[in-house]
């Protein structure tokens, strides 16, 4: 019946690829093949010392960080990370997280990460929302890859995520002593892949990742959807 009525409503309203709107063929899901195939991926995964941890370098203390895509104005993964942020449609970005887990497995880059963490949202937030976006990459990459999730450890405690207009140095401001623990054992002696939707100024990551480090021996790896950098 289920199956049924799916066939009928993809009758009237055919899913499209969420880049060049194309209807999406048998088998094809959120992206077709072809616009999968030009998404501008990084592989940093694969580079150490690779721009993005030229980025953070000197700012926090980390193993490895990588983004699976380049976000460019205009481009594909900005389609992508609008749907994914707007558009209601957490199923996205769990096929985004098993695409990103795919690509990552079985390289140097999630050895001996003990534990995905997302970067959380203020509970308000998450309620307009519905989800947390990263939550949804997380179980994405965890379906591929077997690493579990905590998403209940780091918690965001105030809520500044109105700050499009503020300049880079007060949304830096803004986000110190954002985040806590709620146990500041969880994180202890772990090795934490800290997971984030978008980077760009590499704040939030940043206040994130200094929260975590108070966790005795943990130590931080970065993962994001798409980089801005
Ligand atoms: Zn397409």
């Amino acid at each position: 019946m289920r199956k049924l009525l799916h066939n009928f409503l993809n009758l009237f309203f055919p899913p499209l690829c969420i880049v060049c709107h194309s209807r999406l063929a048998e088998g094809e899901e959120h992206i077709c093949t072809e616009c999968l195939l030009l998404l501008p991926k990084t592989n940093f995964h694969l580079q150490e010392d690779n721009r993005i941890e030229q980025f953070f370098a000197g700012r926090i203390p980390f193993g490895r960080v990588s983004a699976y895509a380049y976000f460019v104005k205009g481009g594909s993964m900005q389609s992508v990370v609008h749907e994914l942020k707007y558009r209601y449609n957490p199923q996205l970005g769990r096929y985004l997280g098993r695409l990103c887990g795919e690509n990552i497995k079985g390289s140097d880059f999630v050895r001996g990460i003990d534990l995905l963490v997302p970067v959380p949202l203020h509970p308000k937030r998450e309620r307009q929302r519905g989800y947390n976006q990263s939550m949804e990459i997380c179980k994405g990459i965890s379906a591929v890859t077997g690493i579990p999730i905590d998403d209940t450890t780091l918690r965001r405690v105030v809520n500044n995520q109105s700050q499009t207009k503020n300049s880079r140095f007060d949304r830096w401001k803004n986000v110190e002593d954002i985040f806590s623990l709620a146990d500041a054992e969880a994180f202890a002696g772990k090795h934490i892949l800290l997971v984030d939707d978008v980077i760009t100024t590499g704040s939030t990551i940043e206040s994130c990742a200094k929260e975590i480090l108070k966790s005795a021996d943990s130590r931080i790896s970065i993962y994001a959807l798409a980089t801005a950098n």
